[in-house]
């Protein structure tokens, strides 16, 4: 009797299911709940009917933390599962981290003999960086070392233009056309993917020594000096001299100054323990040894031109005022750096007579607006002559 009842009870129970009685486990319409996900978790949703939940809504794979996927606004700090830990590990935890480079950590950071940002290792101290094999310069430009020669990454020879972090410095010639440094043999003319492409206007005052120097001119200039008359002689394209005093110009007054005399135009006379003092009594700026240079260039122009100057102050601001202009050039060609320019000013402030003195040369301020004068009129492209007459 007990086992009849029983299977009764069962076969009530079946006869119900086959004929699609609700399930006992039916959910709300519009339910949700948490189901999971390839690595995380998503949502599910009650069917309309109340019958059945419907499929689990995943987000996209590679947005959960933990689906070994570092994507999506994931970092080392928000998923380290997967994006691995920020720099926990130091050397050897497949990430390069902060203080890490490929000269401190190839098997995280890759090879420095490689192309690419890795590369970068040459600390400027301003917040650049420069490829391995490079040097920084003044205003932020890289500069491969001698021996080694710039390429871009897809293998190009590079320029000034090459884009970082994509370039490197390759094993080649150095101090040579091609180095992506314009070097002192070098100039727009001779070496245009070194120096540009002498897209800045040059002007042709075509001045060259007619007589012999009035003084001893036997000493050869440093290679700074050379290195600073190349680019006034490529701008003026002339061929002014520089002289370095020896004795008889010392004793016609060199000491401390540069001059440049009518019995010989052509020539700059220097006194180079002078011109070394003023570039490093502004912080050791070239452009300061450049300048006085293009200062007597500029009383050659006076010489070769019978420029008038209404006084003889008025001849200082003149030669200032070519000076300015040339300055202007190099502007235009990307030599001159703002450091560059205060440098200047300084020098035109700055200085032992007869360099600098108010009653021959004109005040601080005079010379400043002289230079300023002389590089806006390049600037504006009005003829030196007429940019500079005072
Ligand atoms: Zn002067």
């Amino acid at each position: 009797m007990k086992l009849h009842t029983s299977g009764a009870i069962g076969l009530a129970a079946i006869a119900m299911f086959l004929q699609g009685c609700p399930d006992p486990n039916v959910c709300d319409p519009g339910e949700q709940q948490i189901c999971p996900c390839v690595g995380g978790e998503g949502v599910q949703e009650c069917a309309d009917s109340g019958d059945g939940w419907e499929s689990c809504d995943c987000p996209q794979t590679g947005l959960i933390c933990g689906d070994s996927y570092c994507q999506g606004g994931e970092s080392c700090e928000t998923c380290p599962s997967d994006c691995g830990t920020c720099n926990s590990g130091g050397c050897g935890d497949n990430t390069c981290g902060a203080g890490e480079s490929c000269e401190t950590c190839p098997s995280d950071c890759g090879d420095c003999s490689t192309c690419g940002p890795q590369n970068f290792t040459v600390d400027c101290g301003n917040g650049y960086k420069c490829p391995a094999n490079s040097t920084c310069s003044q205003d932020g430009n890289c500069f491969c070392n001698e021996g080694y020669v710039a390429e871009s990454c897809s293998g190009q020879s590079c320029t000034s233009g090459c884009p970082a972090p994509d370039w490197w410095c390759v094993t080649g010639s150095s101090g040579s056309c091609g180095n992506g440094m314009c070097d002192a043999s070098e100039s727009c003319s001779t070496c245009p993917s070194d120096c540009g492409g002498c897209s800045c206007t040059l002007y042709a005052a075509a001045m060259a020594p007619m007589v012999q120097p009035a003084f001893d001119c036997s000493i050869e200039p440093d290679n700074n000096v050379k290195f600073f008359m190349a680019d006034i002689n490529e701008f003026w394209k002339s061929g002014i001299v520089a002289c370095p005093c020896n004795a008889d110009a010392y004793q016609y007054g060199c000491t401390g100054n540069a001059f440049v005399t009518s019995l010989s135009p052509g020539y700059n006379f220097y006194d180079p323990n002078f011109l070394y003092q003023q570039i490093f009594g502004q912080g050791g700026f070239p452009i300061v040894g450049a300048l006085i240079l293009a200062h007597e260039t500029g009383h050659n122009i006076q010489l070769y031109y019978n420029v008038p100057a209404s006084s003889p102050i008025a001849k200082e601001l003149e030669a200032d005022c070519f000076a300015g202009y040339f300055l202007g050039y190099l502007q235009c060609d990307g030599m001159l750096s703002m450091a560059d320019v205060q440098a200047a000013f300084g020098t035109a402030c700055n200085g032992g007579d007869p360099w600098y003195a108010p009653g021959t040369h004109g005040t601080c301020t005079d010379r400043m607006n002289a230079l300023v004068q002389g590089m806006n009129g390049y600037k504006n492209g009005v003829e030196p002559l007429v940019a500079c007459t005072f």
